[in-house]
């Protein structure tokens, strides 16, 4: 009875600090600065009209997330050469809101960004998992190289990956690879020269086992260079079934 009081008695000044907090920080919309959202006593840094103007991905092809005239296919390249990763699901555009997000957080240092779209994206993934029998047995979020993390202080897939990981009790597996090159910078590259540049970049830590089944964490998918060298470093070192989840996919890399 009295563990049982106690417990009670801790939720309750739980949630009267929340309560306090949402007095003296309500939240505020990161994208225009209007009022935020509070949903199920949750506060939201995103105000709804900004929430609804974000673009879905929701007919992207399932083996590489391009979007397509209907939801549930394959398109014609994956078809004709299947990439090394099994799945890949990306719930939003990289277009305006969410792009500017991730702007942010990757480049000019705004790390209470992915907070917002850790929560965004653990919504969107909720959904559709629960249509999903298997679960992975690890996330693996791709890694940075050793100077950039240093440069940056974080890595943005990492820290967005948390909360849906917590939510679906996944373990986060960050130390299973190393990226073994700074490689120069992907954004103005082609394709051709994306791959090179990526390719033997990353390698499997000496002594670590390599679950059946891994889902690589990306922030976005650009040309899908970078998850696709992954793919094949995992799959080399004993990885089964290797799924790739990303916040948002370019529509059509290039322009
Ligand atoms: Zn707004
Ligand atoms: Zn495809």
């Amino acid at each position: 009875m009295a563990l049982l009081y106690r417990l009670l008695w801790k939720k309750g000044l739980v949630r009267l600090q929340q309560k306090l907090l949402r007095t003296i920080y309500p939240p505020v919309c990161l994208l225009c600065g209007d009022d935020g959202m509070v949903i199920d006593g949750d506060v939201r840094d995103l105000c709804e009209s900004c929430h609804e103007a974000l673009q879905l991905n929701e007919q992207g092809c399932l083996r590489c997330g391009i979007p397509l005239q209907q939801a549930g296919g394959v398109c014609g390249s994956c078809l004709k050469k299947p990439p090394p990763f099994d799945s890949l699901l990306t719930p939003y555009l990289y277009r305006e809101g969410i792009k500017d997000l991730l702007i942010a957080l990757k480049f000019n240092q705004k790390l209470s960004h992915a907070r917002l779209l850790g929560e965004l994206m653990s919504e969107r993934f909720t959904d559709h998992l629960a249509t999903v029998d298997v679960l992975p047995d690890a996330i693996v979020p791709v890694p940075l190289h050793a100077k950039r993390q240093r440069e940056r202080g974080y890595n943005q897939s990492l820290e967005l990956i948390r909360p849906l990981a917590k939510r679906l009790k996944i373990p986060i597996n960050h130390r299973l690879v190393v990226r073994k090159m700074a490689t120069t910078k992907q954004t103005k590259l082609s394709a051709d020269e994306r791959r090179r540049n990526l390719k033997g970049a990353f390698a499997v830590r000496d002594g670590f086992r390599v679950p059946r089944h891994l889902v690589i964490f990306d922030d976005v998918v650009t040309t899908g260079t970078t998850v696709t060298e992954l793919a094949k470093t995992l799959k080399r070192a004993g990885a089964e079934r290797v799924d790739v989840w990303a916040v948002a996919r370019v529509p059509k890399p290039g322009n």
